[in-house]
């Protein structure tokens, strides 16, 4: 009797314990309620008055000859910090609003053939590769299309890509290939560029990570844009990874869930 006694004691404390868990669990997901609203209200705040800034510093750019000579080249800098952190802002917001989704709505998905979304794209690229003298290529090995978002999947391909071109010497290559692999796409982005080490490789997805802080900052990259292809791949089901050897590249994998065309 007194055993049986003492398991309902038990029992009745395990119990007490799962509620504590519970009401500790619901207290967490609140305050994370909390700080994305925040992040994502934060960042939306923060736009009017860039656009204000922007929109001033265009009107000094466009006549020159009204600014003091000492002048100019402080409004250029002016113009580039502007631009840095509305780019920001747009990262930040973007980030915030897609955080803990785990899917897209139905009404946004539309069928996307992945073949001529990044044709389009790496042509689009080619300048850019071009004041590098970088090789930009793309071979589609596959007609594939995914459910997706445009925007987004265009977003996620030329964040790899530009980081492709921006961490590659110049006279490089970069390679984009699409291939199917059982029922998905595989997208992979490869360079010849300076590559990443072994110990940072674990760190590329981090919310503002970057490997050579002052030297990128001048890159103009804002440090969310791997953050960003992660959120972006994660949302459509599909799997991000790298491979890097210093000096000699690195690969960037996404793959997605895909049918033929
Ligand atoms: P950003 O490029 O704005 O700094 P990202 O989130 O896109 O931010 O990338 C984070 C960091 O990962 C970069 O600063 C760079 O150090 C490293 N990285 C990303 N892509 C490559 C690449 N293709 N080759 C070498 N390093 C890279």
């Amino acid at each position: 009797e007194q055993s049986h006694q003492q398991v309902e004691q038990s029992l009745k404390q395990v119990e007490q314990s799962h509620r504590q868990v519970e009401q500790s669990l619901k207290q967490v997901e609140q305050s994370h309620q909390k700080l994305k609203q925040f992040t994502a209200d934060a960042s939306h705040e923060l736009r009017n008055p860039l656009t204000a800034i922007k929109a001033s510093i265009d009107v000094m750019l466009k006549h020159p000859e009204r600014i003091h000579e000492k002048d100019v080249r402080k409004v250029g800098v002016i113009a580039n910090s502007v631009e840095h952190m509305t780019n920001l802002v747009k990262d930040l917001l973007f980030l915030a609003r897609s955080d803990g989704e785990m899917s897209i709505p139905e009404r946004e998905l539309t069928k996307i053939s992945l073949n001529s979304l990044l044709d389009d794209l790496v042509e689009s690229l080619e300048d850019l590769a071009q004041q590098k003298e970088i090789t930009l290529t793309y071979e589609g090995f596959a007609q594939l299309s995914v459910r997706g978002n445009r925007d987004q999947l265009i977003r996620l391909f030329s964040n790899l890509i530009q980081n492709a071109i921006n961490y590659t010497p110049e006279q490089g290559f970069v390679m984009v290939r699409l291939v199917q692999h059982n029922s998905s796409a595989v997208v992979t982005v490869e360079d010849t560029g300076m590559g990443i080490t072994p110990e940072q490789i674990p760190l590329v997805f981090e919310r503002f990570w970057r490997a050579d802080k002052a030297r990128n900052q001048r890159a103009g990259g804002t440090g969310l844009g791997l953050s960003i292809a992660q959120a972006i791949t994660n949302t459509h089901q599909g799997k991000i990874k790298v491979s890097s050897q210093v000096g000699i590249g690195t690969c960037f994998e996404v793959s997605l869930p895909a049918y033929e065309l």
